[in-house]
């Protein structure tokens, strides 16, 4: 069974100007550090969709969708949120970012793929249902739970989420939707200053400090996201793979390395072996210093590949 590798050369043509972290060099470090692990020739192929607007609008009301749509700009920089901007660029990737994550999902279902990694941006695990904030417009993994829901049927759907900021969308989208659970840790107090005080049965949001290093991460990840995960027994395993929690990536001040990043994919495709016929969709989020960012892909991808 192979994995897929879901992107669009689109997603590199969204631009928040020049230092702006959240860069189109990001993807092209993924490509090219595949190519030089010699990962690439092991993986399928497939350019992401664009997601459509009844797809966005079951994890968003859908004047939020349309007035992202009529807010790109032709020329020029538009500024959403303090960070987060549509240039020319955006909005076709912003599509393709969601999209992917509607593909991946069909091809774990079909059976096409055993797992599927989405290398795609603008991120979106701070949007939230009617608000673009942190670098995020569309929430590309709860529109994919949404998906995955309405079209496959499933009825219990796990977001795990190892980026260093907190997903506040996917919580606010997902806050006592009792179908969907979300698995997440996070450096806390750290923006988005959210997360800390679980909302709803379905959140299980553990804060750690700035400094945690992978000791730690694993701690929580065996003593609260695995009980957690098999007691809800998800059909499919989505992931919000953000990759700045990483010792080196300059954004947060938490510990993890390429090991850690493998290890819990391992706890994860144990889980999904279980309980989700070995599903599980993985898609881009955070991850700025670009070396640790490629790198740290490289492992996760090489563990759900089985290579
Ligand atoms: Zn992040």
């Amino acid at each position: 069974m192979t994995t897929a590798f879901i992107t669009h050369r689109e997603c590199m043509l969204h631009d928040m100007g020049a230092h702006h972290p959240e860069c189109p060099e990001r993807l092209a470090a993924i490509n090219d550090r595949l190519i030089a692990a010699g990962l690439d020739m092991y993986l399928s192929f497939y350019d992401a969709p664009k997601a459509t607007v009844d797809q966005l609008s079951r994890a968003h009301p859908r004047d939020y969708v349309e007035n992202v749509i009529q807010s790109a700009p032709q020329t020029g920089i538009v500024h959403l949120d303090p960070d987060t901007a549509m240039s020319p660029g955006t909005l076709a990737a912003a599509l393709r970012a969601a999209g992917s994550g509607i593909l991946a999902t069909d091809l774990v279902m079909s059976g096409k793929a055993e797992s599927s990694f989405c290398a795609v941006r603008p991120p979106g695990h701070h949007a939230e249902r009617a608000k673009a904030m942190g670098f995020c417009f569309f929430n590309n993994v709860a529109v994919a739970a949404h998906h995955a829901l309405a079209e496959h049927k499933l009825e219990r759907v796990s977001i795990i989420d190892f980026d260093v900021h907190h997903g506040n969308g996917t919580e606010d989208i997902f806050a006592n939707d009792m179908r969907v659970q979300m698995v997440s840790t996070f450096q806390h107090p750290f923006y988005p200053y959210s997360g800390a005080d679980n909302p709803a049965p379905n959140m299980v949001n553990v804060p750690v400090k700035s400094g945690t290093r992978g000791d730690g991460f694993r701690e929580v990840v065996t003593n609260t996201w695995l009980p957690a995960l098999r007691e809800f027994k998800p059909q499919l395993i989505l992931i919000s793979a953000g990759f700045d929690a990483h010792y080196e990536d300059d954004m947060g001040s938490l510990g993890l390395l390429e090991a850690d990043y493998a290890w819990v994919t391992e706890q994860l495709k144990v889980v999904a072996a279980e309980t989700a016929n070995k599903r599980i969709v993985s898609i881009l989020e955070g991850g700025y210093t670009l070396s640790s960012l490629a790198r740290s892909v490289a492992a996760h991808i090489k563990v759900l590949a089985d290579l």
